[in-house]
This record gives C-alpha cells, structure tokens and sequence, in this order.
C-alpha cells in the first residue's frame, strides 16, 4: 500500500493585480498574509505571503475583488522538495 502524499499549499500574489484593499489579509484564519511596504506599478502597496503556514481554506482568494490577483497552489510533498516558492 502507497503512502498518501501529504498536500500543502502556496499562495502566488501577483503583485501589479493587487490593489491593497487588505481583505484577503483580514480573511486569513492564519494570518499568512501581510501587507508589502514596496509599491507597485500602480503605486498601491500588495499583499505578500509569509512563506509557510497556509491551510488551502480559500478564504482570501474568495475575498479579493481582483480575480487575477491571488491563487492557491496545492503541491504534493514530493514538489515541496523543489519548490523554491519563487516565481
Ligand atoms: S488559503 Fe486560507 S490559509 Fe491560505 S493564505 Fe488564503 S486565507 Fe490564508
Ligand atoms: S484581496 Fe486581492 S486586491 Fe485586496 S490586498 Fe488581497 S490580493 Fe490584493
């Protein structure tokens, strides 16, 4: 019998979609997100991931007005190994 792989999750923000509304940092139960002090093209500060700690629940991507703006991967431990969480 095959062990399960165990899911964790990422959160890709790009940032010149994110307006800084903040609502998908006021959503998450774990308060993976954070506000960025840099600025983006539009000149509005972008919310950040922390780099560890998200649960999948889906709260802030269902919370941001910005469709594009947010994403949550689910990797399997065999890519967390190769996941740098760079994009
Ligand atoms: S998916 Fe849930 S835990 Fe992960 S960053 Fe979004 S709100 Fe937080
Ligand atoms: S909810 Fe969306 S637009 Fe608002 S700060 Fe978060 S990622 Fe940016």
């Amino acid at each position: 019998m095959s062990k399960k792989p165990k899911k964790t999750y990422r959160v890709d923000i790009i940032s010149d979609e994110c307006k800084g509304c903040g609502r998908c940092i006021i959503a998450c139960p774990k308060k993976v997100l954070d506000m960025s002090s840099k600025l983006n093209f539009m000149g509005t500060t972008f919310s950040v991931y922390q780099g560890s700690g998200c649960i999948g629940c889906g709260g802030c991507f269902y919370s941001c007005p910005e469709p594009g703006a947010i994403s949550i991967i689910e990797i399997t431990e065999d890519e967390a190994e190769d996941d740098d969480g760079i994009q």
